[in-house]
């Protein structure tokens, strides 16, 4: 059987969840720890109490789950509970769609208070939202309160989803979670990684 490489795989998947690797998440027979799982499982929203009592392949299948992957133990898993490149090669395809956005918005952002893991949550809740706020051609920014779809003739505003960007990794918004805004606005919560509703404050106080 074919050696199992799965280090670089690790590292792109840290990074783009915003965890650190440390020793600790590889074995010395090369092999990724539990421990390893157990951070990418809390990244992706699997609660603490569900991660703590799962071995290692228990826990990609949660992980699975929770990412919307199908779990296939067959090629995911190998002899001795190894997690073959599989398993990671379908966690990062799942990430990598919006990965491209997020490396061309975060590229030169010191400011941003916003992880790259932060904001591919974000920007995946955003790429299908559920029917919420009326982004019509007289609908206003709730940031800065412009119409620019008036002046335009053309109906311009985004939605934009107001949950804690962290969580938005974890769970699916309600309609009720974003608000219209304008492009700009928009670009600027994104670049900053501030809320709605501060940036609105800041700009109508
Ligand atoms: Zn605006
Ligand atoms: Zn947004």
């Amino acid at each position: 059987m074919r050696k199992e490489r799965p280090r670089t795989r690790l590292v792109v998947l840290a990074d783009l969840l915003g965890i650190t690797v440390k020793a600790g998440h590889v074995s010395r027979g090369g092999q990724v720890t539990k421990e390893f799982f157990r951070e990418v499982a809390q990244a992706v929203g699997v609660p603490g109490e569900l991660a703590g009592i799962r071995d290692k392949v228990g826990l990609c299948q949660l992980i699975c789950n929770y990412t919307a992957i199908p779990f296939d133990e067959r090629t995911m898993t190998a002899r001795g509970a190894r997690v073959t490149n599989r398993w990671f090669d379908a966690i990062l395809a799942r990430f990598d769609s919006f990965r491209a956005v997020v490396v061309q918005e975060g590229a030169d952002l010191p400011n941003s208070q916003l992880g790259r893991a932060g904001l591919a949550g974000h920007l995946r809740t955003e790429r299908e939202p559920p029917a919420g706020p009326d982004l019509g051609i007289d609908a206003a920014c709730y940031c800065c309160g412009d119409s620019p779809g008036v002046r335009l003739g053309h109906p311009v505003l985004e939605a934009h989803c107001t949950m804690a960007y962290l969580k938005s990794v974890s769970r699916l918004p309600s309609a009720k979670e974003f608000v219209a805004v304008c492009p700009s606005c928009h670009k600027i919560l994104h670049l900053r990684g501030i809320q709605a509703m501060e940036f609105r404050r800041e700009l109508r106080p």
